[in-house]
């Protein structure tokens, strides 16, 4: 019959002889228990399968298990070993060994399993070897392994989703062969699934056009084929990357980063037109700096009377209307990239297309032919965007998350180890959040 303390342990494969008090490596109480081999399968060649009878010596090892209470508890296992009278076997003895401590193993299953589920569920390598008193490698390994077994090869998305994330700071590096500084930032291109949960599907150094077809043409042609949209910023590097590996996949450049261009426009145009009136830069006594901010806001959260203001306000100082014009540009872009979901007819998406462009060809503002370039380039993707309305919000969710797994450990020297603890934790993180409008 089971004792007590064996169903008590509950390690399978092995019975509880005995329980002792024992002094503990820091003086304190501890406790020691005596197990024994519990299934006559331990006793099996592990070479030939062939069950022993004949015991050649006893060994005790000390395999790390569980805590159990509050004061420690060892282990220790007093294990047989068999001489293997298998003629045709050139095993000539071995050891004991059940499920749960495999030959050589130093730790039980139950102890590997548990720590690797603690990493994946977010804690730090280091904080969970610490708890359990084994080293980091011995745990990075078992997290690795389960995470491994998770991570499967990903499913081709519908919609994949492609940017980049800066990785750690930015650095200093002296270059020797130019004899000065240089300033280096590692960048990773991230893939995300759009058309599922948002999920990070792979993590590749670099964001060069390299990098996107290398890691697109390693999926396989008939994963690749699955691709119908790809949503990105408008960075011309990934455009023509995703045209020479996915040349059916119809692209996407979402309005987020469009009007931020169209911001950044509206920007630069008021701090150089700042200059050239003022000579200096703007301060809180100059109406363009003190709603610099207000000029960002899309312009129907602004009331009719903060409107007014803030224009009688700056083009009194401003005469030159080059701000306005800017602004108005702006407002237009977001006009014609409201039509987005809303099935409009091509007409009218002509029709604010070139309400646009001609109100950059009047404005005649260095800053607003940029962006009316830039837009022009870019206009079959924001055409896609305007019919789609796929936009890489969800990228940029899974962003956040990628951060967020980085600052556990406080930050990764292995790339490797990074990219599957991002991936595992965005694996585990369903994003919940909505589409962005
Ligand atoms: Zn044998």
């Amino acid at each position: 019959m089971e004792k007590g303390t064996t169903i008590l342990l509950g390690l399978r494969g092995v019975a509880v002889e005995r329980v002792e008090r024992v002094t503990g490596a820091d003086g304190g109480p501890a406790r020691l228990v005596h197990l024994r081999t519990a299934v006559s399968s331990a006793a099996g060649c592990p070479c030939c399968g062939v069950i022993s009878t004949s015991v050649k010596q006893y060994r005790t090892t000390r395999p790390r298990d569980l805590p159990y209470g509050e004061e420690p508890l060892a282990v220790r296992w007093h294990k047989r070993q068999y001489r293997c009278r298998e003629e045709s076997c050139p095993r000539k003895a071995f050891t004991e060994s059940i499920a749960e401590i495999p030959p050589r193993a130093r730790l039980t299953g139950r102890l590997c399993r548990k720590a690797a589920a603690e990493v994946a569920s977010g804690r730090s390598v280091s904080a969970v070897a610490a708890e359990y008193q084994v080293s980091w490698p011995v745990i990075h390994r078992h997290y690795a392994a389960h995470a491994d077994q998770l991570l499967t090869e990903p499913e081709p998305p519908a919609v994949l989703g492609i940017d980049e994330t800066r990785r750690g700071a930015p650095k200093w590096m002296h270059d020797d062969e130019a004899g000065r500084w240089v300033r280096t930032e590692r960048f990773e291109t991230n893939f995300t699934d759009l058309s599922g949960q948002g999920r990070l599907l792979g993590q590749v150094a670099g964001r060069t056009g390299k990098t996107v077809t290398g890691w697109l043409d390693d999926r396989g042609h008939a994963w690749k084929h699955q691709v119908q949209f790809v949503a990105m910023d408008p960075c011309a590097v990934y455009r023509s990357a995703v045209q020479r590996a996915l040349p059916h996949a119809v692209i996407v450049v979402d309005h987020f980063h469009l009007v931020r261009l169209a911001n950044q426009a509206v920007t630069r145009v008021r701090q150089r037109v700042t200059r050239q009136v003022l000579g200096r830069r703007g301060t809180t006594r100059e109406p363009a700096w003190a709603n610099r901010r207000r000029l960002l806001r899309a312009g129907e959260r602004l009331s009719s009377e903060q409107f007014h203001r803030m224009w009688e306000e700056i083009l009194t100082q401003e005469a030159t209307g080059e701000l306005l014009a800017a602004w108005i540009a702006k407002e237009e872009l977001r006009f014609l990239l409201s039509l987005a979901r809303q099935h409009a007819p091509q007409s009218e998406i002509s029709n604010r297309l070139f309400a646009f462009y001609d109100w950059c060809a009047r404005a005649d503002v260095p800053e607003v032919t940029r962006l009316a370039r830039t837009i022009e380039a870019w206009w079959p993707q924001i055409l896609a965007f305007i019919n789609t309305g796929i936009t890489n919000a969800r990228t940029e969710a899974t962003n956040r998350m990628i951060k967020d797994a980085a600052r556990i450990p406080y930050g990764f020297r292995n790339l490797e180890n990074q990219r599957r603890r991002v991936r595992l934790h965005c694996k585990r993180t369903i994003i919940s959040q909505p589409i962005r409008e």
